[in-house]
């Protein structure tokens, strides 16, 4: 089986739609046909500043939610990227291979440091990408589902990978993005051109999974649209209404040309109540086992245990392959 690896940031006390269209609804569907390994990526998490006891509560809760939205651990390997010390080895081999002026590219990085003053913005949030194409080279990893705003790393992994195998010999695997065209940006309710994000929206912008599902109608009722009645697809001209009708789509599993023939004549009042009820029905059983996930941590410590020690077996080996290339001297 061809294998399938992502992560996701434990920045917030729940992952939002775009985390859930945009990646883990691939996450669970690529299950079936992948050797798949997932996991919450804590180092990533504290490259911006961060409440130590937050950031745990936030890696059960992660790991709840991925349970919790139909990742199987029995088939799946689910992990806490802390927990297996070769992604910091393999990254400082990557380090070492990234041009200054190849990772001062990284859009991401411009984005996220433009809105912190310059000294508290850290060099770990500057090469963390370079940390992501060692979570991904490590597993040998041949596709990773993630949203449009991890492209540009994606290709950073892939020359990377190039670059190694061309100066040291054939080691490691280019994998591919997996990014799913409809819903790979999932826009913020208030501002519909900027993405919905963990760290980035307002709350009146962002739809969490874990939110009570009347203040997410609310905040559906309240989405920012235009002025005008139309219910159609249109992002450049009604970026609002069609974010809605992406959402729509895909809880529903249903065209949004089929969405746009049922509101024909009607307003986005009726389209923004019915989204919000067919949201209703998504959350609540998910919430529901996210509760139970929680109620018994052991139990999750107990599978992050046997999900790390599974991801240990497969980094532990590419490390060792990495570190004999580049001419490290084994120990004895
Ligand atoms: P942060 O603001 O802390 O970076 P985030 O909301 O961007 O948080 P991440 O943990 O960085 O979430 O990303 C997890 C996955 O969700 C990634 O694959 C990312 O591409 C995807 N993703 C994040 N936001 C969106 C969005 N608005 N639409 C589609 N996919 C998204
Ligand atoms: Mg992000």
């Amino acid at each position: 089986k061809p294998r399938v690896l992502s992560g996701i940031q434990p920045t917030a006390d729940s992952f939002h739609l775009g985390n859930y269209l945009g990646a883990l609804r691939q996450w669970v569907a690529l299950q079936d046909s992948h050797d798949a390994f997932y996991m919450v990526v804590d180092m990533h998490a504290i490259t911006v500043e961060h409440d130590p006891k937050a950031l745990r509560r936030r890696t059960r809760v992660s790991a709840a939610q991925l349970l919790a939205l139909g990742i199987d651990p029995e088939r799946s390997t689910l992990f806490v990227q802390s927990h297996v010390p070769e992604h910091a080895q393999l990254n400082w081999v990557m380090e070492c291979l990234t041009g200054f002026g190849e990772a001062s590219r990284m859009t991401q990085f411009k984005d996220k440091s433009a809105k912190q003053a310059v000294d508290r913005v850290t060099v770990g949030l500057f090469t963390y990408p370079v940390l992501q194409a060692a979570d991904i080279l490590l597993y040998r990893a041949h596709s990773v589902p993630v949203g449009e705003d991890q492209r540009q790393h994606l290709e950073l992994t892939r020359d990377l990978a190039q670059r190694f195998n061309t100066r040291f010999g054939r080691t490691l695997v280019v994998p591919e993005a997996h990014i799913v065209k409809h819903t790979a940006k999932v826009y913020d309710l208030q501002d519909p051109t900027s993405k919905m994000s963990k760290s980035a929206s307002s709350p009146a912008g962002i739809v969490d999974l874990l939110d009570d599902p009347k203040v997410s109608a609310k905040k559906i009722r309240s989405a920012v649209t235009d002025t005008g009645r139309e219910v159609v697809y249109d992002p450049e001209n009604k970026a609002g209404v069609s974010n809605l009708l992406v959402i729509y789509s895909a809880l529903a599993d249903r065209p949004v040309a089929d969405l746009e023939r049922e509101y024909e004549g009607r307003g986005y009042g009726d389209l923004k109540k019915d989204l919000a009820e067919v949201l209703t029905g998504f959350v609540t059983p998910v919430q529901a086992r996210v509760r139970e996930y929680l109620n018994d941590p052991a139990e999750l410590d107990k599978v992050l245990a046997r999900g790390a020690e599974r991801a240990r077996e497969v980094a532990a080996r590419t490390l060792r392959a990495v570190y004999d290339r580049v001419g490290f001297l084994p120990p004895m």
